[in-house]
C-alpha cells in the first residue's frame, strides 16, 4: 500500500513536470496569494505546503484525470464534440473547474475564494497555460494549478491565522 501510494505520488508529480509545470512554479503562485497577508514569507515555506498539497490522494487523482484528458485532446482522440470543446477550452464547459474544486473541497472555505481569484487574475505560469499557443492543450491543467496553488495559500494561512485572511 505504501508503495503504491509512493508511485501514485511519483506518477502525479512526473506528469505536471512533463506538462512543464514544477512545485515552485506552484509555489510562487502562493506566494502571489498571500504575500499582502504573511509579512517575509519565503519561495520555501510556499513550497513546502505545495508539496503537502501533492501528496494527497484526491489531487494525484485531478492531476492524473485532467492531464490524461489534455494529452487526448492534443492527439485528436476524444470523442466528437468533447474533442473540438476541450481543444479550443470553449468557456461554457466548466467540467475543467468542477474537477479541480475536488483538490480546493479538501481544504475548506478560504481555498475556494483564493481559487476563484488566481483563477481570475491568471498570474505566472497560468498565464503561460492559458495563452493556447501551439498544439499544447492545457483545458484541465491551468486549473488543477490554479487549485493545488489555493489549496496550498489555505494550508498556510491555517499556519499563520493571527497573520492571514482566515481571521477576518
Ligand atoms: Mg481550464
Amino acid at each position: 500500500m505504501v508503495k503504491d501510494e509512493k508511485l501514485m505520488h511519483k506518477t502525479a508529480v512526473d506528469l505536471l513536470h512533463e506538462r512543464g509545470v514544477y512545485e515552485e512554479d506552484i509555489a510562487e503562485l502562493v506566494i502571489f496569494l498571500q504575500k499582502k497577508y504573511i509579512v517575509d514569507l519565503s519561495l520555501d515555506e510556499c513550497l513546502k505546503h505545495v508539496e503537502s498539497v501533492l501528496k494527497k490522494r484526491e489531487v494525484q487523482n485531478a492531476i492524473l484525470t485532467g492531464i490524461q484528458l489534455d494529452i487526448l485532446a492534443e492527439k485528436n482522440q476524444l470523442m466528437s464534440p468533447l474533442q473540438d470543446i476541450v481543444t479550443e477550452d470553449e468557456g461554457l464547459f466548466g467540467i475543467d473547474e468542477i474537477l479541480a474544486l475536488s483538490i480546493v473541497n479538501v481544504y475548506g472555505s478560504i481555498g475556494f475564494t483564493n481559487y476563484g481569484y488566481i483563477d481570475k487574475v491568471k498570474p505566472g505560469i497560468l498565464e503561460r497555460l492559458n495563452s493556447h499557443e501551439g498544439n499544447e492543450v492545457h483545458t484541465f491543467l491551468d486549473d488543477i494549478v490554479g487549485a493545488i496553488a489555493a489549496s496550498a495559500a489555505s494550508r498556510l494561512a491555517h499556519d499563520n491565522p493571527s497573520k492571514s485572511e482566515i481571521t477576518k
